[in-house]
């Protein structure tokens, strides 16, 4: 898939405020500082589309973009901050579950997950609601390069077994090195009608 145009559309709280589902949709959910906003930056080629390290957990907003006229990409508000106050803690499940049981257009989401960390229960409970309303799912393993290639590959054994996926549905990326950028996007492009 070649990324030609990428464009910021809107901020959402509730299903009224989404986009119309015109477009095949494809979400990106993780954890505060997982470099969910760095991948996405990484994957449409631009530095600043999604404001990176903004006060982490702050802002509990689902960001709309529009993918060469013909895509829509989500960035699902991260989870797991510590220091967010209760009440933004407890928005998000109810938030991000509404969001997948409306969104009729989602073809699929990536789930992001720093490869220097074990999956925990947000993660779980992503992936039991992906299962449950069948949404294909991707898992990217982020900060690769934190990780020498050795290190990376036992990571990857563990976790494909940690989360009970197959080895192919499990790509290490890097925002920084650009490794699993071609991977990705080649992914994205098999969950979105030929
Ligand atoms: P988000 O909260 O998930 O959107 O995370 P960001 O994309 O804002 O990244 C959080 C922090 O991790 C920032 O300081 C980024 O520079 C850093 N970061 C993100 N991706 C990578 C990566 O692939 N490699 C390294 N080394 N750092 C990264």
């Amino acid at each position: 898939m070649i990324i030609k145009q990428a464009e910021f559309i809107k901020s959402a709280t509730k299903p009224a405020q989404f986009t119309d589902p015109v477009f095949p949709e494809i979400a990106f959910a993780g954890r505060s500082n997982v470099g969910k906003s760095s991948l996405i930056n990484t994957l449409v080629n631009r530095k600043n589309l999604v404001k990176t390290s903004s006060k982490p957990g702050c802002t509990q907003l689902i960001n709309f973009f529009t993918i060469n006229d013909e895509i829509s990409f989500v960035d699902l508000p991260g989870y797991g901050y510590a220091k967010v106050s209760k009440t933004i803690r407890t928005q998000w499940a109810p938030m991000v579950d509404r969001y997948l049981s409306v969104r009729k257009n989602l073809m699929g989401v990536i789930l992001l997950i720093d490869i220097r960390r074990d999956p925990g229960k947000e993660e779980f409970e992503l992936m039991d609601w992906f299962a449950k309303r069948r949404i294909p799912f991707l898992t990217v393993l982020t900060k690769a390069d934190k990780l020498s290639r050795t290190k990376q590959q036992k990571r990857l054994a563990i976790l494909t077994k940690t989360l009970e996926r197959r080895k192919e549905d499990l790509i290490l990326f890097s925002s920084k090195t650009r490794q699993g950028r071609e991977m990705v996007l080649g992914e994205i492009a098999a969950l979105l009608p030929s």
